[in-house]
Parts: structure tokens; C-alpha cells; sequence
């Protein structure tokens, strides 16, 4: 499931925890925005959404998604940074590094890339709570690491090296 560490490439982001007792643990991590929610008991597999293009002087046109996500001119892809965030995420928002690996995109210039697959390795230890659930939020993203088997840390140089170790073992 999981290739040799030549093609890991280790990234940053930011999740969206969505603190609901109603919706169980396994669909509660999300990207940041959006309502696509990341897999809790493996890596997440890039999945590219087929587009509607909704002229009104012309006919529905479904634009078909791309074989393998990401392309080079599409924004899909599960997005990363090379560097850890050093500002500090409230709830219901989660920094993170994931493992990634299959197809990559690199943005140079704007240091993310877009990946085929990724693996959470590692969450920002929630401090407090913005949102309008923060005790809830917390306990939900501390199942979600354990469901994972992801390490919890409390700042980004630990989370830099928390992930780094991590990859190294792969
Ligand atoms: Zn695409």
C-alpha cells in the first residue's frame, strides 16, 4: 500500500475537523474547505470531480475529470506544503503532515504540491478552541489520530521533526 521512501515526499496542511457527534469519526477529517473528507483508516486516494460548466448560452457542459489525478492543468490533487504552518490553527482547524506518495505535482513557486495519494502522519495538539464545538472538535480529532496511528505534537518544529522520523521509517 505504502512505496519504498524514495517516493515519499513529506508535506504540511490543514484540515477542517467537523465536530458533529452525528457524523462519525471515520468522515469528519476534511479539507480545509470543501466537504470532501479524508479516509481515517488509510491513506486518501485524489479523486478529480468531473466540472459542470453552467453557460446559460449554451448547452450543460460536464467536462470529464482527469484520468489520473492530479494533471498538469487541473487544480485536483490532495494539496500540501513543504513547510509546517507556523501560525497557529483554532479549532475546528488542524495543521498536520501527511506522507505522499503515485503522482505528484510540484508548485515550485508557490512551495505545494498535489499528490496522488497521502497519509496523515501527524497532527498540531488542538490549543483551545475557536469554533462552536471545541471540546467536541478535540475529541474528535484525538479518534481520528488513533485511528490513523497518527503521532499528536505540539508545535511545528516537532511536527517537522515528528514527520521526518516517520518518513525515514517507511
Ligand atoms: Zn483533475
Amino acid at each position: 500500500m505504502i512505496p519504498d521512501r524514495t517516493g515519499i515526499v513529506v508535506g504540511y496542511r490543514t484540515w477542517r475537523v467537523i465536530p458533529s457527534g452525528w457524523i462519525a469519526p471515520s468522515e469528519s477529517l476534511h479539507a480545509q474547505t470543501g466537504h470532501k473528507s479524508w479516509s481515517t483508516t488509510g491513506p486518501t486516494v485524489a479523486v478529480c470531480p468531473p466540472r459542470v460548466q453552467a453557460d446559460p448560452n449554451k448547452p450543460l457542459l460536464v467536462q470529464s475529470a482527469c484520468e489520473t489525478s492530479p494533471e498538469f492543468g487541473c487544480s485536483c490533487g490532495l494539496y500540501a506544503r513543504y513547510e509546517p504552518t507556523t501560525e497557529t490553527q483554532p479549532l475546528p482547524y488542524v495543521a498536520g503532515s501527511v506522507l505522499a506518495w503515485g503522482r505528484v505535482v510540484h508548485h515550485e513557486k508557490r512551495s505545494f504540491f498535489r499528490a496522488e495519494k497521502a497519509l496523515p502522519v501527524a497532527f498540531v495538539r488542538p490549543r483551545g478552541g475557536g469554533g462552536m464545538f471545541p471540546k467536541e472538535a478535540e475529541a474528535k480529532i484525538l479518534r481520528v489520530a488513533e485511528e490513523l496511528g497518527a503521532g499528536l505534537v505540539d508545535g511545528p518544529e516537532e511536527l517537522r521533526e515528528y514527520t521526518e522520523r516517520e518518513a525515514r521509517g517507511w
